[in-house]
């Protein structure tokens, strides 16, 4: 069982757990108001971060919703608030909201190429034979950016895009000086090879290098990242980006380069976000 984490009086997380693809939830408190950030991926997963919440006298006012995948969403019904949410994501939950969850609509899914494995399988573990998911119409829905006062504290929720999810937000306290990222610096999934693409990820990064932060929340790491951490990361994602481009989608000269220049064999990480540059290269 994954255990509410406090980052300080306004900040709450519970963590990722990896098992089920159940991404982090999070809770910005305010004087006057508590803002929840994504739903979860089941009606369970909602319950236990509410219930926690709850040990701790927080209750939240507000929902915001980073992107509309299965693992951010299916809690919703759960969470009894105003729903905040892009434009994109709202009208892809009213897709969602026609789809059944059953295995043989799932497996049919699968051979369309429409879902893929990986999100089968995990929704497969993580509800058992609870399928009947319920997903209300989110509230409220912005094109750009909005900003939400909390009383004391402010979230400047604001659509990004990117590779992994066309319409993914982050979610910036200024207060706090933290960034909730969602899922916006993955791969892209629903796609043969998961991959990167150059343009798209130099872009996302730029977006995100203007926000002034201390700490960073991508949904899936099991930890919150320190400025220093989150630059190598960043600095990773750029410099496999600008030697894919510079060896036009060739893996072992990429990986050959980067190896040289910091005198040692690449760790995984490194490797893998190579790949997904040389998929995103060659278009699968
Ligand atoms: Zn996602």
């Amino acid at each position: 069982m994954q255990t509410l984490k406090r980052i300080s009086n306004r900040l709450f997380y519970l963590p990722p757990y990896q098992e089920t693809d159940r991404p982090i939830l999070a809770a910005i408190t305010g004087e006057e108001k508590t803002l929840l950030i994504d739903a979860g991926n089941s009606s369970s997963h909602a319950k236990l971060f509410l219930d926690q919440l709850e040990e701790r006298n927080i209750k939240g006012d507000l929902l915001v919703l980073t992107h509309w995948h299965w693992d951010h969403v299916f809690g919703m019904r759960e969470i009894q608030a105003p729903i905040i949410a892009h434009d994109e994501t709202y009208n892809k939950i009213k897709e969602l909201q026609e789809l059944s969850w059953e295995d043989k609509e799932l497996d049919q899914r699968v051979k369309e190429g429409i879902e893929i494995p990986f999100c089968a399988d995990a929704i497969k573990k993580e509800l058992g034979n609870e399928r009947d998911i319920f997903l209300p119409d989110p509230d409220l829905t912005f094109e750009t950016r909005m900003k939400v006062n909390l009383g004391g504290v402010t979230c400047l929720i604001e659509h990004v895009g990117g590779d992994h999810s066309h319409d993914s937000s982050i979610v910036y306290i200024q207060e706090e000086k933290a960034l909730f990222l969602g899922d916006c610096l993955y791969a892209n999934l629903y796609s043969k090879n998961w991959n990167y693409t150059i343009d798209n990820t130099l872009q996302l990064i730029q977006q995100i290098e203007k926000y002034d932060a201390d700490i960073f929340f991508l949904s899936h790491h099991d930890r919150p990242l320190t400025k220093e951490d989150f630059s190598s990361f960043l600095q990773l994602m750029k410099s496999a980006a600008f030697l894919t481009k510079k060896h036009e989608g060739n893996e072992e000269a990429v990986v050959q380069e980067m190896s040289e220049s910091k005198q040692r064999k690449l760790s995984e990480e490194e490797m893998e976000t190579i790949t997904f540059f040389v998929n995103g290269f060659s278009g699968n």
